[in-house]
Parts: structure tokens; sequence; C-alpha cells
């Protein structure tokens, strides 16, 4: 794999790179590789529309709080936008930029018919009530309304939200409408027009193409081991599915600590333990170790399934994992991509591995627009069939141009945008 062309990061000194530093950067090197004109860089570099917007709050206290939210739609070239929505004290604009960014790749390379958009709020949602969270996701819905709809750009759950807040989201549009509008947001509850399969869908695209990376490198599922980093809806259903393949998850953490157990964790007692407590903390028969020693375990499989940046130039060094697969968005810097492709590590870029989710979102949007609703066996079954075809269709492309897997992936995202702007023209 010496030959392998890896995107760098030249530009900016690793320590102050940002996400959106390194998703600027690999949209640069796809453009190069592609062999594109410079302004189609200039193009996709910026969002086509952003929105600020400022959230009042009424606290339960009576106090008044004023928060800030974004929808930043990055491009609506092959269809509606689409992405979650973020409620964590870490967003900002340029976060959002990235995210939203990474989202139109991910829609492009699984072939499902949107563009790429995301919104967050800053807000740790862990610090505020039910009620409150339910007033922050409707003044923010009734914000950003003049950019959202059906045929416009479609929000869904991200870190810090959940079915519960695509209820809301919903609702609140509805009510602007004065009609039901199931289609405005995706990743609803069941009862509330959401999709059978939606909830463990990115779960079970990690774990699907988890298995065909490990294969690719010669590792069985039965006797390997993983670690997964973050207990929360990607990293929980990843590691049942993959113990449920045969391999020990040997440690697995949350905001609160990690556990470790040399000879696997039982992944459904560990899932009570945390229905129970609301922590992996404290599991019996597994030890604590912190987070950074989970990342630098002598295991087969690393799935960061938590959030951007969390294996970077300081980092990569440490780990000795054979496969990363990317279950959040951006967790490995492109920094730290360098470092590990030296190592031999393959690494299973997120817009391929956690594409999951947005596939049952647009199985969950097919649905509610066409009032007919699938069995859960049929949602399984298409999304694992759509993994399995866009591992095998980057893993040709990087085989044929060298590439690794994650700049062969934004290539054939960045082409497939590329060719609907050409189509569509340059307007006026
Ligand atoms: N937030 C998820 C992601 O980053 C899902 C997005 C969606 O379903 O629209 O892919």
């Amino acid at each position: 794999m010496s030959d392998t062309v890896v995107p760098t990061a030249a530009s900016t000194p690793a320590s102050t790179r940002s996400p959106l530093d390194d998703a600027r950067e690999q949209l640069a090197q796809a453009v190069e590789v592609l062999g594109l004109r410079p302004h189609v860089h200039a193009l996709l570099a910026e969002p086509r529309r952003e929105l600020s917007v400022s959230i009042p709050l009424r606290r339960d206290d009576g106090t008044v709080e004023v928060l800030r939210g974004y929808r930043v739609q990055h491009n609506y070239s092959r269809g509606p936008g689409k992405g979650g929505v973020r409620f964590d004290a870490r967003v900002d604009l340029d976060e959002v930029r990235a995210l939203a960014m990474w989202m139109t790749w991910k829609c492009a390379l699984l072939d499902v018919p949107y563009g790429g958009a995301k919104g967050g709020v800053r807000v740790d949602p862990r610090a505020y009530s039910r009620a409150e969270l339910e007033r922050i996701t409707r003044r923010y819905t009734s914000e950003i309304s003049p950019l959202i709809g059906p045929n416009q750009d479609i929000p869904a759950p991200d870190v810090g939200t959940d079915e519960q807040t695509m209820a809301w989201m919903m609702d609140t549009y509805s009510v602007g409408m004065g009609y039901t509008v199931l289609g405005v947001v995706t990743g609803k509850p069941i009862d509330a027009g959401g999709s059978l399969g939606r909830a463990s869908s990115t779960s079970r695209g990690v774990a699907a193409v988890a298995l065909r990376a490990l294969g690719h490198v010669g590792i069985a599922p039965e006797g390997a081991t993983a670690a997964v980093q973050g207990f929360g809806k990607v990293g929980r259903g990843a590691a049942r599915f993959l113990a449920e393949a045969g391999l020990a998850v040997v440690a697995v953490s949350d905001v609160d600590g990690a556990v470790h157990a040399p000879e696997g964790l039982d992944i459904a007692a560990l899932e009570a333990h945390v229905d129970a407590t609301g922590t992996v903390v404290g599991f019996p028969g597994s030890a604590p170790i912190d987070g950074e020693q989970l990342l630098a375990l002598e295991v087969d499989l690393l799935v960061p399934a938590a959030i951007e940046g969390v294996i970077h130039a300081d980092n990569a060094a440490a780990v000795r994992a054979k496969v990363i697969v990317e279950g959040a968005n951006g967790p490995v810097s492109s920094a730290a991509d360098g470092i590990l492709s030296k190592q031999g590590v393959l690494v299973v870029p997120d817009i391929l591995a956690n594409a999951g989710g947005v596939v049952v979102s647009y199985f969950e949007w097919v649905q509610a627009n066409q009032s007919y609703w699938w069995s859960e066996e049929e949602v399984d079954d298409r999304l694992v069939g759509r993994m399995n075809k866009a591992w095998d269709d980057v893993v040709a492309y990087a085989d044929s141009k060298h590439l690794s897997l994650r700049l062969a992936a934004t290539c054939m995202a960045v082409e497939r945008v590329y060719r609907a702007h050409e189509l569509r023209g340059l307007y006026p």
C-alpha cells in the first residue's frame, strides 16, 4: 500500500486545523485526482446557503437565556439538502459547514437523491430539562422553517438529538403549514411516521462495512477483537451487531469513561447496565481505563463512534488497531490519516462507513411520501445491499487508482456532484 495516495494536510499546522480545514483539503485532493478545473473546488468548498439563528429560551425557573443555532445547506444539485441536527456545546458554524459538506459526499456516494446539509444548536442537552429541550427544538425549527421542507431540506437526528426531537420538529413544521408533513424530517418515532429499522440503521451499516473491511485484510469475525469509542446511537448498536457476528468487543467508552475486558464484554448485559445507570462506567467484570487508552488498544477493529477529531496528529502513532471504521463523522483528522496510512492501518471513511443512517432516512422519506410502509426485513435487506455495493465500488475504485479508501470515496462522490452541476449548467 506504499504507493497509495492519501489526503495530505499541508496548508494549516496540525494543531490549529479544524474539521472544515480537513473537509476542504479532502475536496481539494479529489478535485486534483479527478483533474477537474480549479473553479470546481471554489464552487464546492463553500456552502450554497447558511442560516444563523437566535434561540431565546425560557428556562423552567423563569429566567431567559439566548442560544445560537445554525442550518447549513452545502449543496442541493442532486436533490433536497439532507443531514442531521446536532445539540452540543461545541457546535459552531465551521463545524456545521464541515458536517454539511460530508453529508453531500455521503449522499452522493450511496446514490441517494439528496444534497448535503447540517444543523446544530450550541447547547449541552444534558444540562436542560425535557420541557426546555422541547422549547429549544420548537423555536429552532420555527426559525429555520424557511429553509426546510420535504422537497428542500430534510433534517434528522445527530449527536445530542433523537426520535423525540424529530417528532417535535415534524409537529412544529406541520402546525405552521396547517397539515401534517411527515417527510420534513427523518429518524422519527415509528408511531409518528418513522421507518422500521431506522433507529438501528447507522449501527447496522457500520457493522456490515466493518465485516467487509476485516475480510479485506484477511481477518475472520470469530475471534477477532474490537474496541468501540462512544456508546450512543451509533456505537451501542455497532457493538451489539459486532458481538452477534462473533467478534469479542473488548472495550467501549462513553463521555463518563471507558471499560475493558480482554475476553470480551457481554454486550447485552452492558446495555442493561447502561439503561439502569446511564453510563458504561462500573460495569461488573470490566476494568476501568481512560478514553485515550481505548484508542491505543491492540485490537483488530477500532470504531470511533462519538465526534470528530478524536484521532489526531498527536495520538495517531499510538493506534495499534488493524482496521478503523469511522462510526462518527470525521473522527480521524487528515493529519492522522497520513500517519495511520504509513502504519498500514486500513481506515474506512465516515461517508461510507456510517452512511446506513441516511440510507434508511431516504427509505423513511420515500415511505412517508408514498404513505406505504415497508417491513423491517425489507428495510434491513435493502440497507445491507446498498452498503455492500458501496463497499465493493469504493474498493474497486481505490484499487484501480491506488488511492486510500477516503480519497477514493470522496472522488466518487465529488464526481457525481460535479456531473449534476455540469448537466444542469451555470445559471444565468
Ligand atoms: N446524522 C446522520 C449522519 O450524519 C444521519 C443524517 C440523515 O439521516 O439525514 O449521517
